[in-house]
């Protein structure tokens, strides 16, 4: 369906939990945030419900994220249910892959068939600092599970001044042999790092900069691509801060509590408990006309 300003919104991003079993540094507290009240988060039927009126207001690709996806009790259910939903045509995930060795095979059942992994870093010890409590060998058991069972798997990682800078090649030159696109996500000032020195929040142009080889080839939704020469996979930037993409951006989110939320980086939010059938397709598609034109 298109919005307010002519835009395609075809991509949700679902967020089923927002616990997780890591805890970086950028995104979570130490402690962890609180748990909501089981009655406070919206349960398989009601996910399943919003992915059908998804599907009904033109919605295609719906991405489950958290929080940590594999934490909530009921994942491969709500995928299957997800990916059964009329109309939408594709069912992907954004995941820390810790879980992944145990649950991969049966949500490549329930439908999954793209999965995005979190991983930062290749170094053990940055990996345990920047997620204060994981392992890299949790991480890489369960992107070998993913390379294993889904068709396609990328890796996003979050740049950071000063800590992951220094491997941008190493990590780059990953693709040169493994058929994955290394996704690089400009950090963003939200949430945990919203108040950290300007130093850390570092520009894409820094991958060009460390990796001059890296040729452009084209783009992927809001990434543009670049490749080493004559490498298996490719390498994607993508740069909420230093361009702007709101004028292609393509997408809704949905919060854990059912509220709609039109842009990532405003306030405004749409209840969606308590409303069924044609009733929760209008808040849909009251959400998506309420997209701002940019943040
Ligand atoms: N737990 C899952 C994971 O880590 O993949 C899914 C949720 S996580 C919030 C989704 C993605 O957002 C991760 O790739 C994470 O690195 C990224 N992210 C979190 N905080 C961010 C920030 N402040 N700026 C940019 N990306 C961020
Ligand atoms: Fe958890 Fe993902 Fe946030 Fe890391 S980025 S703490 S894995 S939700």
């Amino acid at each position: 369906m298109k919005d307010g300003y002519g835009r395609d919104i075809y991509y949700l991003r679902l967020s089923v939990t927002d616990l997780c079993n890591l805890r970086c540094v950028y995104c979570m507290p130490a402690g962890g945030v609180e748990k909501r009240r089981h009655e406070d988060v919206l349960t398989v039927e009601e996910l399943e419900e919003i992915a059908r009126s998804a599907g009904r207001c033109g919605i295609r690709k719906i991405r489950l994220t958290g929080g940590e996806p594999l934490v909530r009790r009921g994942i491969v259910d709500i995928c299957a249910r997800t990916a059964a939903a009329p109309g939408v045509e594709e069912v992907c995930m954004t995941t820390n892959g810790l879980l992944l060795p145990k649950l991969a095979p049966e949500l490549r059942k329930a439908g999954l068939r793209r999965v995005n992994i979190s991983l930062d870093t290749l170094s053990p010890e940055l990996y345990r600092e920047l997620t204060r409590v994981g392992n890299i060998e949790d991480a890489v058991s369960g992107l070998k599970a993913a390379l294993d069972n889904f068709e396609t798997v990328k890796i996003n990682a979050v740049l950071i001044g000063g800590t992951n800078e220094p491997e941008i090649r190493q990590m780059v030159y990953i693709t040169k042999d493994a058929p994955v696109e290394l996704r690089f996500i400009e950090l963003m000032p939200i949430g945990e790092c919203a108040h950290w020195p300007r130093e850390r929040f570092l520009e894409n142009s820094a991958v060009l900069e460390a990796v001059p080889e890296l040729e452009p080839c084209g783009t992927s939704g809001v990434a543009r691509l670049f490749s080493l020469p004559n490498a298996r996979g490719r390498v994607g930037l993508i740069s909420p801060l230093s361009s702007h993409f709101c004028p292609e951006c393509n997408r809704i989110r949905i919060t854990p509590d059912g509220r709609l939320k039109p842009c990532l980086h405003s306030a405004q939010e749409i209840e969606l408990r308590g409303f069924h059938g044609a009733e929760l397709d209008a808040k849909l598609m009251e959400g998506i006309c309420a997209k701002p034109m940019r943040h």
